[in-house]
């Protein structure tokens, strides 16, 4: 853990986590003012869990500052290489394009060196990945599993059966004390989760018409 340092900026506090090789950093995620956060420190690689536009607000900044390699799913693609693709939802934000240099599809891949697995965890948005640190023991989850919560399903894209089918089949069957660093809120472990997510526990006795998505049940909206 003492290898990451994490970064939570623009309005909708989402994380950001610095991960340093001894060959270089990975940015995971690019929220509002982290180019400034980060300007003096070295960035190599800047990996994507998703497209929303919390999480890539600075990627074009970051890029261009450190002349970084950047790289997420294929289905991401739309929502970092349109200017106005959130304003197709109602959002007022615009995203400065930026594109791949390489794209990520799910298993095992090799990152500056480093052995990471991936996962792909479609449901609170297409193309939504959680990278596994093997020997960190560390998942960086973007916004699927939340320490409490699940990432909202009521976005264009969205699918709440494809979003819990991938928590619990990717997942949950990690090992219980892998710490999950999620794109909002604090830290938790897959044990953790599986013993109290009220998502994940009470599912079984709740409707879709009585499961909320997480944003209604906390106070902060997330994306
Ligand atoms: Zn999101």
């Amino acid at each position: 853990m003492n290898r990451f340092k994490t970064y939570t900026g623009g309005a909708l506090e989402t994380n950001c986590f610095l991960y340093e090789t001894p060959v270089g950093n990975i940015l995971f995620d690019a929220p509002e003012g982290a180019d400034a956060a980060f300007a003096d420190t070295r960035v190599d690689l800047l990996l994507l869990t998703h497209g929303h536009f919390d999480h890539v607000a600075d990627g074009a900044a970051i890029i261009r500052r450190h002349g970084c390699k950047t790289a997420f799913h294929a289905d991401t693609i739309p929502m970092v290489g349109e200017r106005d693709f959130f304003r197709k939802w109602g959002f007022a934000q615009e995203v400065e394009p930026f594109a791949a240099d390489f794209l990520i599809e799910e298993g095992p891949g090799e990152f500056l060196g480093e052995a990471l697995r991936v996962f792909l965890v479609p449901g609170h948005c297409p193309g939504s990945l959680c990278f596994l640190l093997p020997g960190e023991r560390v998942l960086v989850g973007g916004d699927v599993l939340f320490r409490g919560g699940v990432g909202r399903w009521d976005l264009p894209g969205g699918n709440r059966d494809i979003l819990f089918d991938g928590i619990r089949r990717k997942l949950l069957p990690l090992d219980e004390d892998v710490v999950v660093l999620p794109g909002h809120g604090p830290a938790t472990t897959i044990g953790r989760e599986r013993a109290e997510n009220p998502f994940l526990t009470e599912e079984r006795n709740l409707s879709s018409t009585e499961i909320r998505p997480a944003s209604t049940v906390k106070s902060r909206t997330t994306l």
